[in-house]
């Protein structure tokens, strides 16, 4: 079969949950056995999302080949099992970068580079990238920000030239939002007629309207909107608020989502979705009663979109045992020794999650000195494993004013330090380890337990190491080695076998879980909460 090319815009807000709308067709045409990737176009300046805060844009997601991308993609995943890479992720940034290579190359022969032609054809160059693989049947690619936004035009553009030179191979999705206003007790059109117009006025006409409310919208109101936006009625499909993203693909085809993209594109339409163990995972999380309660110790607690596939992993482990997850925020930045027992006492697990710098680090030291002499089932994730060797070695080993030379460059003891490669790079874009790595388990140690292997691989982000030099000390005094990189001997896994379940990854094990196959090292960490719930 031919590629499709299947466009996902979105207008009159942001927010309005393209990346869940595209992971959930994405799921559907997967289930009916069709090779499916996604793709997103973000609008920003920056490479990559690598060198944002999270205040900006949420957590940065990390592929398997070492980029760092959309949190977006973290959902593509988790929704499709299927990785990701570098082709998936690009940012206008990239196409300029790219366009201007080119230039400096010579390779436009002394013509005036201009975003039309040039940027455009840099952007469908990406689109067509993927699909010239051959690997793939739909390639769904998501256009980020909001039909009408300046940043947004070389996209659309590109997107309308593609759907001419495509014809029936290609379609358009586009989201929008009906709001329903209160006082007049009523859900109101207007703004999806004005956002299709706009979208027409960019040369493009909308083959399914998704519509985001918090009400159903009545077949009256979406014939309505149909007639007004030149869509078959069938093609006007609601996107109810629903309480789990997870829910989200389910609905959309009841709403037979999946069908019509395949009437449209010429595919022929062959029995249902294998949606089995999808159904599975979801009725699970309905039958779930008895919760289990987590706490999470970060400094970006007030913002939900930080720690995202963390959530997800924990939210996937908890449901596959049968539990509703309770995730509790503590803010490291406001923990001390006076308020950590009251703050952490009741949980039945505690997490201490990636970051970097200085800030809320005493507060991670304060809340994992607690936990290991509480002997709480306890996770420390990348930045959140090398506090707890550093936290080891100031309380149990003597070392005061151990550090990691990231937060203290002078520090007596530097357990967490430097990679030597790391040490002569500038630049801040893309310079982390980063990606999968393989990682050799201890035969007999928890860590290899839990992942039933005693070789793994998982996704880094980080720039410093624990620090060889004092791995004797830690072995002796009872925080193990467990886990290292089976190139290099780089220390990938901590663990205190005499407590209950106190593991440190260096690695992100959170971005490698997924609906149908979530990450396992997540599964011991909340059968061992459970537990340590139940013996209480
Ligand atoms: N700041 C630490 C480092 O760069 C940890 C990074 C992280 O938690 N992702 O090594």
């Amino acid at each position: 079969m031919e590629t499709k090319y299947i466009f996902v815009t979105g207008g009159v807000v942001s927010s309005l949950g393209k990346g869940i709308i595209s992971s959930s067709l994405a799921c559907l045409l997967k289930a009916r056995g069709y090779r499916v990737t996604i793709q997103k176009f973000d609008p920003y300046i920056n490479i990559d999302p690598g060198t944002l805060n999270p205040y900006e844009h949420g957590e940065c997601y990390v592929t398997a080949d070492g980029t760092e991308t959309d949190l977006d993609l973290g959902h593509y995943e988790r929704f499709t099992n299927v990785h990701t890479s570098r082709a998936n992720n690009i940012t206008t940034g990239r196409i300029y970068q790219n366009v201007i290579d080119k230039e400096r190359r010579g390779d436009y022969l002394g013509k005036t580079v201009q975003i039309v032609p040039h940027i455009t054809d840099e952007i469908k160059r990406n689109v067509k990238l993927i699909g010239n693989t051959g690997d793939y049947d739909f390639i769904i690619t998501e256009i980020g920000g909001t039909v009408g936004d300046i940043e947004s035009l070389p996209f659309l553009e590109a997107v309308r030239q593609l759907r001419w030179e495509l014809g029936d191979n290609a379609l358009c999705i586009h989201l929008t939002y009906v709001p329903f206003l209160g006082a007049a007790k009523e859900l109101k059109t207007k703004p999806t007629q004005h956002s299709v117009k706009k979208l027409q006025e960019e040369g493009i006409q909308p083959d399914i309207l998704i519509l985001r409310t918090e009400k159903d919208i009545p077949t009256d109101m979406r014939r309505k909107i149909a007639q007004f936006c030149n869509v078959s009625p069938d093609a006007v499909i609601q996107s109810k608020d629903a309480p789990s993203i997870y829910q989200v693909p389910i609905k959309m085809h009841e709403q037979h989502l999946d069908e019509i993209v395949l009437r449209k594109t010429g595919v022929p339409i062959e029995g249902s979705p294998h949606m089995a163990p999808w159904m599975h995972f979801l009725e699970k999380m309905k039958k779930a009663e008895k919760s289990v309660k987590i706490g999470l110790v970060g400094k970006y607690v007030e913002l939900q979109d930080a720690y995202k596939s963390i959530n997800e992993a924990l939210f996937q482990a908890a449901t596959y045992c049968d539990r509703k997850l309770d995730l509790r925020y503590i803010h490291s930045e406001k923990l001390n020794a006076q308020n950590v027992e009251e703050k952490l006492s009741g949980l039945d697990g505690v997490i201490v999650a990636p970051g970097f710098g200085q800030r809320g680090i005493e507060g991670k030291f304060v809340a994992l000195r607690w936990c290991r002499e509480h002997d709480v089932p306890t996770f420390g994730i990348c930045l959140g494993m090398q506090c707890m060797v550093i936290e080891f070695a100031r309380n149990v080993l003597g070392m005061a004013d151990a550090n990691s030379t990231e937060m203290d460059p002078q520090t007596p003891y530097p357990v967490i330090d430097l990679m030597e490669e790391q040490k002569s790079i500038s630049n801040l874009g893309g310079t982390m380890r980063l990606g999968a790595y393989d990682c050799k388990l201890r035969p007999g140690s928890r860590a290899a337990e839990a992942y039933g292997s005693e070789m793994v691989s998982e996704r880094h982000r980080h720039r410093f190491e624990f620090n060889e030099d004092y791995r004797r000390q830690f072995e002796s005094a009872g925080m193990k080695c467990v886990g290292e990189n089976p190139k290099t001997r780089l220390v990938e896994v901590v663990e205190i076998p005499d407590k209950r379940w106190y593991i440190g990854t260096q690695y992100h094990p959170e971005y490698s879980s997924t609906v149908l196959s979530p990450n396992p090292i997540f599964l011991s960490f909340m059968r061992a909460a459970i537990a340590y719930q139940e013996d209480r």
